[in-house]
This record gives C-alpha cells, structure tokens and sequence, in this order.
C-alpha cells in the first residue's frame, strides 16, 4: 500500500512537473512580447491552426509529431519537449530527494522521509543524535520506528501532505530559474513582471517552509530559508560592477533561487562562481545565461546529493 501511494505520489509530481513546464513554453513566448496568455489558444504560428488538445501532450506529442506541426509540416521549436522535460525532471529528482534522499535545499533534515516520521513522532534531537552512519543495528531500529509511526494512517497523511507541498513549491522556485533563463537567452533581459512574479513565488515559498513546520521549528527553518536566500542573492550582487543595470535585479533574484535551493552553505560561493561564468560566456556568446545555469545547477547538485546519498 506504502509502495503504491508513493508512486502515485512520484507519478503526480511528474505530471505537474511537466505541465508546468507547458505553461512555461507559453510564458517565455508570450510575456516578453506583451501577449495574452490565454488568448489566442496555442496554435502553430507558421499555419496558426489550433493545437489540438492530443497533441499539447508535454514532450510526448512533440516526439510523436517528430517535431512538426500536424497541418502544416513547419517544424516545432525543440525548445518546448525540453524546457517541459526540464521541468518534469527536476519534479523527480525533487521527490526522489524528498522520498530517500537528504533535503540539502532548505536544511530541513526533518523533511528526510524517514527522519521526518521520525521527527513527527519524537523529537529532532533525537534524530540528529541517534542517525549513525555505520551502525546498522541502530538504523535499523530508526527505520522500524519510523514505518511503525506510518502505520497510521493519520500521521501517513499528514506526512504525503506536508511532503507534496514542500515539493510543488520547490519546483515552483527551481522553475523560476528555467523561466528567467530562457527568456534571458532569447533577449537579454526579462521583462519586470516576470521579476516580480519570481520574488512572489520566493515569498510563497518561504510561506510554506514557515507553515508546514510545526511551531518550535518554523523560525528556525524560515531563518535558514532567509539567510540562504540573502547569501544567494550576495554573489550577483558582488557582481553588479560588471553587469549591466537592467539585469541586475534579475540576476539577484536568480542568486536567490540557487541560495534557498542550494543550501546555506554553497548559496554565495555557488551563486558568485555561476554569474561570474555567465558573465565570462555572455562576452563569448552573447546569451545570458544565469537563470539556465541557476537551474540546471541546481539540479545537478540535488541529483549528485540523491546519488552520494544512496
Ligand atoms: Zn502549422
């Protein structure tokens, strides 16, 4: 039973990771030229016939139109199956961090599955205390408390609940960077309500990391979440003499997203050594390239953390 909810669970954040990442596809097309969102419907723009809805499928119709459009045969922009892509993996490395691996992002051990049941049931201490790398009797011990404390259904609940929060608003924050990072490529700069429309999902995030901890914990876990934040956004800021002042405000928000995914300790070394290597390749190719360096970064570290883990 345990078994299957969890994969429902992975399922559906797979699922939402990569409709996120379609309404993404229509966000870096059309905010950046002053379009509506929803009107007109997604439709070809060589032919401008409709979309059928079989065919907005994320990444899968794209592969089984081979890349173009069903009327008129112009071929479709590779960017749409991979920034849906893109988003649809970070939601799995996401739950597979929350799920077995350490949450590294928002310092929260507790959100460790099994320490979290753990946690929920006694106290953190203890869990700090009795997690001992080596001893497996005493692990052991830890695991068949914390399946015992699932056991019941309310406290099963309240754990799937607190855990899908915490991994739709990561994928919220971590898909800020994929946003900002494609239309940066695409332009330079964003426009400013996308800007602000990032440092709202920040808000929200921080939000969330504030309510679903219970209350001893969630000044301590906000702290962390502000401070990682405020590091992350230290290192574009050091940067500012070398950037451009229309993508400086961006550039800190992005530092910001790779401080509260990344963890308090890599946030200001992480942020400054990925604007400076932005700036270097931005000379060379004339992108920006910070936002898809903040998300596929943080990424990357997240999926080496689940596999040093494992
Ligand atoms: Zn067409």
């Amino acid at each position: 039973m345990l078994t299957v909810l969890l994969g429902i669970f992975v399922f559906l954040l797979a699922v939402i990771g990569a409709s996120v990442g379609s309404f993404l596809n229509v966000v870096i097309w059309r905010v950046p030229e002053k379009m509506s969102l929803t009107s007109p419907p997604s439709h070809c723009p060589k032919c401008s016939s409709p979309v059928r809805w079989f065919d907005n499928v994320p990444v899968f119709s794209w592969f089984i139109l081979r890349g173009k459009c069903r009327d008129c045969k112009e071929p479709i922009s590779w960017r749409y199956p991979l920034v849906e892509a893109s988003s649809c993996l970070v939601a799995l490395v996401v739950s597979w961090a929350l799920l077995f691996g350490s949450w590294v992002g928002w310092n929260s051990q507790a959100f460790f599955w099994e320490d979290y049941a753990l946690w929920m049931s006694s106290n953190a201490e203890t869990v700090d205390a009795n997690r001992n790398f080596g001893d497996e009797q005493k692990n052991e011990q830890l695991e068949n408390s914390s399946l015992m404390f699932l056991s019941s259904e309310d406290n099963f609940l309240a754990l799937l609940r607190s855990t899908s929060a915490l991994a739709i608003t990561w994928l919220l924050v971590v898909d800020v960077a994929l946003m900002l990072g494609f239309v940066g490529w695409d332009r330079s700069f964003s426009p400013k309500s996308l800007i602000f429309t990032s440092i709202v999902v920040l808000f929200i995030a921080l939000l969330v990391v504030f309510l679903i901890n219970d209350s001893d914990k969630c000044l301590e876990r906000s702290g962390i979440f502000i401070s990682s934040a405020i590091l992350g956004a230290l290192g574009p800021v050091v940067c500012f003499p070398f950037l451009a002042s229309n993508i400086r405000l961006e550039s800190a928000v992005l530092g910001a997203v790779w401080g509260v995914c990344s963890g308090y300790y890599f946030a200001f070394p992480g942020s400054l050594i990925l604007c400076l290597l932005s700036h270097f390749l931005y000379k060379k190719i004339n992108r920006q390239v910070f936002g898809l360096a903040v998300f596929y970064g943080t990424t990357t570290l997240l999926l080496l953390e689940c596999v040093v883990m494992a």
